[in-house]
């Protein structure tokens, strides 16, 4: 008995508190028992890391309740929306491996809204207001004062009508005018002061042209379009959470009372995604990439799904991190090294290992014939046996890390030294016997004598050495550039460093260019990887053996091999902050 009551109660405490709210309402039979969710991206920007997210969380309670998830665009802005965005949200949402019902629109809603709005002002619940902007923010009030009524108020509907058809006809200039619906100037909800619904704008709309010239607000839009497709739960984040009264308002003016079983749309609301040294917010990100102060959205540095994606982050990954990070009431600053840490649990299990020298010094084993060459075995992940391995070549000259040899060693240093012993991965313990300086004052070449017998099997394999190295042949490698990332913010609160910068006056690109971190991109370009490596595809994903994880670049070829460094294998951030 109470084994039983241990368990439900821990299978209670594993429901987030969303898919208890949706529990209890399946049990209270609202909506007929079923459970359908939208994602709403407004295809303003490419999605980041916040809207994975929600798109866990929407698709998530669908599928978990045996329910459908639509992927509605939420395009009542021409101004800033595009089919490029559209395309590109579709592309990221399935490769994060989620798959929505229906694909809708809310321009697809304009004619029923507009005719929903004329009903409105037919009811006198709504009017035209011919002040401005900056006018009708005055007349707001506080949240302890009452606003003041406009002049337009109480105009006859006849009135309202009539320029409500003229502002969707073109006739009037962008701001000119408004249509306002008629709640209560007094009411201790700012949204209720008789919000703004309908607007002009004149860009031409990427799916419906120049159609129309009248645009809903997303407070007029959001709620009746969850309402039109039958969307049960309406889950956003919690900066709605003072628009919610307003969502249940006008979806009870669309339904007149008449639906009994009371079928409509909730809304619920959940933290936003958060993380340190990200600016997150299409907004900002637009900037970036429009000022240049990136390559692109998918630049490896920028928090965009499809950034992460280049970067070499797979989908696992990045719903790894939203799992454990939760869903919660309260907003909250993430760190970036939980994500990391996902990052690596995932390609621990799938990433293939391989050598690869990024700071190369030359390693000559001078007892070595110059022309013998052996074939080792190095194995795929350690992991997965089932992944087998593959071979690498041992020879006279290799390529080492510089920092895998130091003339002048500490006791603790178990690397190369004179005098000293390690393994090479794979393959024999060697000896350092000395090195060589170039004019310039570095060391150019390592030398080395290697102990026969003791490979992996042999009888002298058991030898004591306190290191291994790693290494790759030199006439068995390939030449690669290597691209190490890093934070792209020096600031561990950006959005808010970001705003005081603004306030003393700078404009956000000046403002972001001061915080940018002149160290998120170092490139290498004479860097060493396993010939194993000649037909990588873009995606594949590495593990550097001793350096990191490793993704191939969108542009590598076979001829210009190109790697993105997705995470180094320890959080190393910690440290170089202390010492800065
Ligand atoms: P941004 O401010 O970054 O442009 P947005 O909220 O304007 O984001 P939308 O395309 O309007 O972006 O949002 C689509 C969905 O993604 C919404 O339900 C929104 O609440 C959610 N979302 C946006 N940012 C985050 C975040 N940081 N964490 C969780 N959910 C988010
Ligand atoms: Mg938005």
């Amino acid at each position: 008995m109470s084994e039983t009551k241990a368990t439900e109660g821990s299978e209670k405490k594993s429901l987030n508190f969303i898919e208890e709210i949706v529990e209890k309402d399946l049990a209270e039979g609202k909506n007929g028992g079923r459970v359908q969710t939208r994602f709403p991206p407004e295809p303003n920007g490419y999605l980041h890391i916040g809207h994975a997210k929600a798109i866990c969380m929407d698709f998530g309670i669908a599928a978990k309740y045996g329910g459908v998830c639509n992927l509605r665009f939420d395009d009542t802005n021409p101004t800033k929306e595009d089919t490029e965005y559209v395309d590109a949200i579709k592309e990221d949402i399935k490769w994060l491996g989620f798959q929505w019902g229906n694909e809708y629109y809310a321009s697809d809603y304009f004619q029923q809204l507009w005719d929903f709005a004329v009903e409105l002002i037919r009811e006198g619940k709504a009017y035209i207001d011919e002040q401005n902007q900056e006018t009708i923010l005055s007349q707001k009030g506080s949240p302890t004062q009452p606003g003041i009524n406009s002049p337009y108020r109480d105009r006859p509907v006849e009135e309202s009508l009539d320029l409500f058809c003229r502002m969707n006809s073109g006739e009037f200039d962008e701001g000119s005018m408004v249509l306002r619906a008629k709640i209560d100037m007094a009411h201790n909800n700012m949204l209720f002061r008789d919000p703004i619904i309908y607007r002009i704008v004149k860009t031409p709309h990427h799916r419906t042209g120049t159609k129309w010239k009248a645009y809903p607000m997303y407070d007029f839009a959001h709620g009746q379009s969850d309402f039109f497709e039958g969307v049960t739960h309406s889950l956003c984040t919690l900066e709605f959470f003072p628009h919610r009264p307003l969502y249940d308002l006008f979806i009870d003016w669309l339904k007149k009372g008449q639906d009994l079983d009371d079928n409509r749309p909730r809304q619920n609301e959940f933290n936003k995604l958060n993380l340190n040294y990200t600016l997150l917010s299409k907004r900002n990100l637009l900037a970036l990439v429009q000022n240049g102060l990136v390559s692109g959205w998918d630049d490896p540095r920028m928090p965009t799904i499809c950034g992460y994606r280049r970067r070499g982050y797979t989908p696992e990954s990045i719903k790894l991190f939203v799992d454990r990070i939760g869903y919660t009431k309260f907003d909250a600053l993430n760190d970036m090294a939980l994500m990391e840490s996902a990052v690596r649990e995932d390609l621990n299990r799938r990433a293939t290992r391989v050598s690869a020298v990024i700071d190369p010094v030359k390693l000559t084993v001078t007892n070595y014939p110059e022309d013998k060459t052996e074939e080792l075995e190095s194995i795929n992940n350690p992991e997965n046996p089932d992944e087998g391995s593959h071979k690498i070549t041992f020879s006279r000259t290799l390529w080492i890390e510089r920092d895998d040899f130091m003339e002048d060693a500490p006791a603790k240093y178990f690397r190369l030294s004179p005098g000293r012993e390690v393994r090479l991965k794979n393959a024999y313990i060697v000896r350092c016997s000395g090195y060589r300086k170039g004019n310039d004052g570095n060391v150019e070449e390592v030398f080395c004598e290697y102990i026969p017998n003791t490979k992996t099997g042999e009888p002298d394999s058991n030898r004591k050495v306190k290191g291994t190295i790693h290494w790759i042949s030199t006439t068995h490698s390939i030449q690669a550039e290597v691209r190490l990332y890093d934070r792209l913010w020096l600031f561990e609160n950006p959005r808010d460093e970001l705003s005081r910068l603004r306030d003393e006056g700078l404009s956000a690109v000046d403002a972001m260019r001061r915080m940018l971190n002149p160290k998120s991109l170092e490139v290498r370009t004479k860097c060493y990887v396993e010939e194993y490596l000649t037909d990588t595809k873009p995606l594949d994903h590495f593990q550097f053996q001793r350096i990191g994880y490793f993704c191939t670049d969108k542009d590598s070829t076979p001829d210009h091999l190109i790697f993105n460094r997705t995470v180094p294998l320890k959080d190393s951030w910690g440290k170089i902050k202390d010492k800065a």
